[in-house]
């Protein structure tokens, strides 16, 4: 008897996650026919070196014996009181430990904050390009993603006019990702008061993700937005991913702060998914009190002459050799999001654009379409690689980029 095809849920339809997509799925079978790929397409550092604060680690293997239990729902205590402690520090008033979460990522906790909220038709304002889990996690949860464009003429700060344009009687939140992936923008402080004055204006929560706001190039300084208003509603996202290099230890938090006394249902929302899912793997929490609390060794890599600012110099640098390429030169974060000038590679399909500079150079991108942009004219580097196999990735898009030109 043979029985019906099993088809994905309805749910997926418009969920797209391209950072982990087909052209990824290509390079694993290039690398199994034995070819060797230079990768900018993920912010995963430990794999290039950029191990995490060795006290970290020595305090997860110490503690690893008693961490085999599940702990309460939203975390242990330790770590989530010293991240009200970071909270302090940011400026960020009135957040008690209830008010923490901490998740297996960061990750696991925008999904959960747009399934607690969602219904079908509700809106959910992300920035283009975004970090491509937003848009997902909105559509996942039954809600709208609704796009404002981020100007890139601007240094990629978000067009005001256009986020309030796209403000309906439907929209619940305003997603800011600051500093950004993928464009390593960072936003200044009288940006961040201007979406806090629209978010008061129509009701509106912000979700803040601000998981890299300790990779600041050049002096800057971050602004937590919750830090500029108590009568709103904000939900900040965090972790160790990126400020402590250690992505796969899958520790992040959740912060809920301001205007908390008409989100009661919300919260409530948000502690029952809270619970459903136990608690965040054990070990990943007891690495962020550690982590907090030490030797801040990401500041050494951003610093002029430290390894990440010398490799975004270097990335920058070449990749705005090309002719016909322009990029903004990142504040912050881990990637650049160069524009192909459309007259000189006429790229109708950035995917493909991804897939035949994998086929032909051996380096892996991620095409700008995957972020959520609206034109096939861009794609996104990762500027983790040391600065000999950087040099050799650029030439080799270089050479790519010159057959296109020529064709
Ligand atoms: N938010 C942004 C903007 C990211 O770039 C990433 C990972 O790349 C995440 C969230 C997810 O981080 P986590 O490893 O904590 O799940």
């Amino acid at each position: 008897m043979s029985h019906p095809v099993i088809h994905k849920s309805a749910k997926l339809a418009n969920v797209c996650y391209d950072i982990r997509g087909p052209v990824l799925e290509k390079a694993r079978q290039m690398e199994e026919d034995g070819h060797k790929i230079i990768k900018l397409n993920i912010g995963n550092l430990a794999v290039f070196g950029l191990e995490p604060p060795d006290e970290i680690v020595q305090d997860m293997i110490r503690n690893l014996p008693q961490a085999a239990g599940y702990t309460d729902s939203k975390g242990l205590f330790a770590p989530r009181k010293a991240i009200v402690h970071y909270t302090q520090q940011k400026g960020i008033a009135g957040v008690t430990v209830d008010d923490v979460y901490l998740g297996n990522g960061a990750s696991e906790l925008i999904t959960m904050s747009m399934n607690a909220l969602l219904n079908a038709g509700d809106e959910i304002l992300v920035p283009a390009p975004d970090y491509p889990l937003w848009t997902a996690s909105v559509s996942l949860s039954g809600g709208t993603p609704v796009h404002y464009l981020c100007d890139e003429s601007n240094g990629w700060i978000p067009d005001l006019d256009d986020m309030a344009r796209k403000i309906t009687p439907r929209t619940k939140g305003i997603v800011v990702i600051n500093p950004n992936n993928p464009t390593g923008a960072l936003y200044p402080v009288e940006v961040l008061q201007a979406i806090v004055a629209l978010a008061r204006k129509h009701g509106l929560i912000i979700f803040a993700d601000e998981i890299y706001d300790k990779v600041l190039y050049d002096g800057h300084v971050h602004t937590s937005i919750a830090s500029l208003a108590d009568d709103i509603l904000f939900v900040t996202f965090n972790g160790l991913s990126k400020n402590y290099r250690s992505c796969g230890y899958r520790a992040g938090w959740m912060i809920v702060s301001g205007d908390k006394r008409r989100a009661q249902d919300y919260i409530e929302g948000l502690n029952m998914l809270a619970s459903m899912r136990l608690c965040a793997n054990t070990p990943g929490q007891l690495a962020i009190q550690t982590a907090l609390g030490g030797y801040q060794s990401i500041n050494d890599l951003v610093a002029p002459g430290g390894r990440l600012c010398r490799q975004r110099d270097l990335a920058h640098r070449l990749l705005t050799e090309i002719p016909g390429v322009t990029c903004v030169k990142p504040k912050a974060a881990l990637y650049m999001f160069p524009r192909l000038d459309p007259k000189v590679y006429p790229i109708e399909d950035d995917q493909q654009f991804a897939y035949d500079l994998l086929a032909e150079e051996k380096v892996l991108i991620v095409q700008g379409t995957g972020f959520n942009y609206p034109t096939p004219d861009h794609f996104r580097l990762v500027f983790l690689p040391h600065e000999d196999d950087l040099t050799e990735a650029i030439g080799r898009i270089a050479r790519f980029l010159g057959h296109l030109r020529r064709r």
